[in-house]
């Protein structure tokens, strides 16, 4: 994997965002791997869109790249809020290439994937409507909000300007594949409950710290009334899924 990107392929633009979709697209072309089986290229999409496509040769899984010269934070901004809720739900998105680069010198300092599977409902939050005297009245976009994927959905294929062996990252994006056969519903909520466990201090812990996410899952998941009984039907699901261990009653380990 080659860290510059070819800017130089986007001299004849004017517009920053242009540049960087012309130099982040021929560099994923170049450099892109497929996390989800063995394919060490990705091929380019529909070009000449807004949106930057890719698709694994081998295994068709799709993957949209997403680049900025700031760190990805809290939230990425996307379009149609109804559209992407139903993708969601139907397991329809693609996975999500998040690349942060640098200005002047055109290096990529942190690449990450977030798989499709990885989205919970809860992450994708409408925004405001447009007023009804906009061209697209009652249009409604939506925040992809990051913050609510927990970290072993965070995949680093570049952290802080270091290439990640790709074996690493396939073995990551493995085990919280895990959790794919679950209903999108299902797998929110178990994603949900995951990020709170990783927030606690120590791999090991017990159910009663869970709770302590109560207030906070309950904002998340507005019609659930019985979230401590969530709390406790996923800490068994992601047992099940070999993401926790079982050490007696209420006591867990995170593997
Ligand atoms: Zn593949």
């Amino acid at each position: 994997m080659d860290l510059r990107l070819p800017f130089h392929l986007a001299a004849g633009y004017k517009s920053a965002s242009q540049r960087a979709r012309i130099a982040s697209e021929a560099w994923g072309a170049e450099n892109l791997f497929c996390c989800n089986c063995t394919s060490n290229t990705l091929r380019r999409e529909t070009a000449n869109t807004h949106v930057v496509d890719f698709l694994c040769p081998a295994c068709s899984d799709n993957y949209q790249l997403k680049s900025t010269q700031r760190r990805f934070g809290g939230t990425i901004t996307g379009a149609n809020y109804a559209r992407m809720m139903s993708a969601v739900l139907a397991n329809r998105t693609p996975h999500f290439h998040l690349l942060h680069y640098e200005l002047p010198s055109e290096f990529i300092k942190n690449l990450v994937v977030i798989p499709r599977f990885a989205i919970s409902p809860s992450a994708i939050q409408k925004r405001n409507a447009l007023g009804a005297t906009a061209r697209r009245a009652n249009w409604i976009g939506y925040v992809f909000n990051l913050r609510v994927v927990p970290d072993l959905a965070k995949i680093a294929l570049v952290r802080e300007g270091e290439i990640i062996d790709r074996r690493t990252a396939r073995a990551q994006f493995a085990k919280i594949g895990r959790i794919e056969a679950l209903r999108p519903e299902q797998r929110g909520w178990s994603l949900d409950v995951l990020r709170c466990v990783e927030l606690l201090p120590s791999a090991e812990f017990t159910t009663d710290q869970v709770y302590q996410f109560v207030p906070e899952l309950s904002a998340l998941h507005p019609a659930n009334r019985h979230v401590p009984e969530k709390i406790r039907q996923q800490l068994q699901v992601l047992r099940d899924r070999g993401l926790l261990r079982q050490l007696g009653r209420g006591r867990w380990l995170r593997l």
